[in-house]
Formats: structure tokens, C-alpha cells, sequence
């Protein structure tokens, strides 16, 4: 049976050295490191997240400051705010809650949002730099499979890497990271042949497809390990359920370690956000 790689404990210890971090910052410089969140619309599962990210932010001394905007806010009423928490000295990291709703264009409004704030990696400028391998500010999911995939692989380096999915927040910027540790990165995607054999050949899958259980036992090295980004909302007996791009219990036999949904990388992506708003609050300080 595989490993179990717990988001949850993984992400407590990440949150740790984060709230000593904040202590640091108020203590030494006096500043109390702060994020501001802006969600737009009502779509419930943006606002759970963006509950999660508000409560997770004030158990770790950090302030949040949330906008709640109407659904038909305009693009200028939208660029206005970011303009605003851009010039806020006291905000130090901005995050767009995504997706907007469709009449506002998103690729505009995360290039408006100042590069230094920009706590998603998603500007123009972090993507670059995270391609060129000088990445500061890394998105928050990919940067938190890797400190997972570490827990198992100390050096990365020659490991066979496929990546199924090439989304701009999670696909990419995982396989530049990968790239860094010198592994070997396929990238699979929706017109991808033969994915079933390219998984069965590598020693570590990343499922980020967004496709309940799309991977079973059949695509999986025996001891490979497999990250799974996938968060589906499924109904098993009539309830909802969670669950991941990763058939959990055909996988989790013949796996060598696995992480679960829930309870995997979700946790590591709010920990991870948390943890790049302290490093932009010091960043500013500069
Ligand atoms: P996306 O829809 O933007 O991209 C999905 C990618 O998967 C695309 O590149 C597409 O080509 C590929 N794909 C789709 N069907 C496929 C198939 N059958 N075979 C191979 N590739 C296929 O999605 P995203 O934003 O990257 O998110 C992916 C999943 O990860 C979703 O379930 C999302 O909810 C989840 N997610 C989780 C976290 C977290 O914190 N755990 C964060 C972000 C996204």
C-alpha cells in the first residue's frame, strides 16, 4: 500500500514557519503582513475558498482585507480597485479570486495587478521568471506539490515526470519547476496519444486534468508516486462528494506514495499563498 502523503500535517508545518515569520516581521519592522482578496459574483465554490483563505490568513496573524464585488462589476470599476490595493503601501499581496465572471477579461485584470503583489504568480513577469528559472512569486498550487514530491524524493534530479494537464495556474508552471530539479517532464494534455503508456512509464505522475478518477491502476508504474491536483465534485448515493483525477482506491495499492482528495494538495495551495504573502510583504520592505 502506498505511502500517504497528508496535505493537511504537511501544510500545518508550512503554516508554522509562516506564523513565526509574521511574528518576525511585526516584531523587528513593525508591519503587520496583509493580503487582499477580491472576489466577484457569487459562485459558492469561489466563495468557500475565498472563506478558507480569509480564515487560514487570521490564524496566522496575517490580515485580510476582502472585496466582495457585485457580479455586473465593470472591468474599470475592477482595474480602479486593483490600482488602489496596488498604491496601498499597507497591502502587500493581491489575489483575484478566478474565474471572473465571463464579461471581464481575466488576462487584463492579472496584468494590472503590481508584479511584487501578485501572491498567485500568474503576472506576465512572474511567469517569466518562473520560466527562466528566477522565479520569485510561484503559484501557489505547483509550488506546493513540490514540497510534497520532496517528502519522497529528496533529488528530483533524472526522475521521469509526466504531467497530465498544461493549465496556465497549475500544468505549466509545475512542469517549469520540475524542469529546475532536472527532472525529466512530459506534458500531457487532452490530445495527448497514448497517455495511458506515457503515465505507465513514469516514476511520479501529476494528475491536473479536472476529470473525476481519470486515472486508474492501469496508468501507474507499480511505486511511482502520484500527486493529485484534481478536486471534482462527484454524487456517490445521491450526496456530493469530492474527489480527484486519481481513482484513489485502485490506485493507492500499487502506488509507492500518493496524496489524497481531500486533504492533499488543497491544503498546500492555501499554506503555499500564505507563505508567498509574507515573502512579498519582506520583499517590500527592501
Ligand atoms: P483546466 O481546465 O484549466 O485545465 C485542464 C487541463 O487538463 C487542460 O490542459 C486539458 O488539456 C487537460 N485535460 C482535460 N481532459 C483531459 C484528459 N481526458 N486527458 C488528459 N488531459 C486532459 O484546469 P486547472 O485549472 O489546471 O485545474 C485542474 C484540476 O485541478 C481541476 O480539478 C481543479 O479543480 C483542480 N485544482 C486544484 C487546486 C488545488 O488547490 N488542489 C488548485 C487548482 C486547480
Amino acid at each position: 500500500m502506498a505511502q500517504l502523503i497528508d496535505g493537511k500535517q504537511l501544510s500545518d508545518q508550512v503554516l508554522r514557519e509562516v506564523a513565526s515569520e509574521v511574528e518576525l516581521l511585526k516584531g523587528e519592522y513593525g508591519i503587520v503582513p496583509t493580503l487582499a482578496v477580491v472576489l466577484v459574483g457569487d459562485d459558492p465554490a469561489s466563495q468557500v475558498y475565498v472563506r478558507n483563505k480569509v480564515k487560514r490568513a487570521e490564524e496566522v496573524g496575517i490580515c485580510s482585507i476582502a472585496h466582495h464585488l457585485d457580479v455586473q462589476c465593470t472591468q474599470d470599476k475592477l482595474n480602479k480597485i486593483i490600482d488602489e490595493l496596488n498604491n496601498d503601501p499597507q497591502v502587500h499581496g493581491i489575489l483575484v479570486q478566478l474565474p471572473l465572471p465571463s464579461h471581464l477579461d481575466e488576462e487584463e485584470v492579472i496584468a494590472a495587478i503590481n508584479p511584487a503583489k501578485d501572491v498567485d504568480g500568474f503576472h506576465p513577469l512572474n511567469v517569466g521568471a518562473l520560466a527562466s528559472g528566477r522565479a520569485s512569486l510561484v503559484p501557489c498550487t505547483p509550488q506546493g506539490c513540490m514540497i510534497m514530491l520532496r517528502q519522497v524524493h529528496p533529488d528530483l534530479s533524472g526522475k521521469n515526470v509526466v504531467v497530465v494537464g498544461r493549465s496556465n495556474i497549475v500544468g505549466k508552471p509545475m512542469a517549469a519547476l520540475l524542469l529546475q530539479e532536472n527532472c525529466t517532464v512530459t506534458m500531457a494534455h487532452s490530445r495527448t496519444k497514448n497517455i495511458e503508456s506515457l503515465c505507465r512509464n513514469a516514476d511520479i505522475v501529476v494528475a491536473a486534468a479536472g476529470r473525476a478518477k481519470l486515472i486508474n491502476a492501469d496508468w501507474i508504474k507499480p511505486g511511482a508516486t502520484v500527486i493529485d491536483v484534481g478536486i471534482n465534485a462527484i454524487e456517490v448515493n445521491g450526496k456530493r462528494k469530492l474527489t480527484g483525477d486519481v481513482d484513489f482506491e485502485s490506485v493507492a495499492p500499487i502506488a509507492g506514495a500518493i496524496t489524497p482528495v481531500p486533504g492533499g494538495v488543497g491544503p498546500m495551495t492555501i499554506a503555499c499563498l500564505l507563505s508567498n504573502t509574507t515573502l512579498a510583504a519582506k520583499r517590500q520592505l527592501a
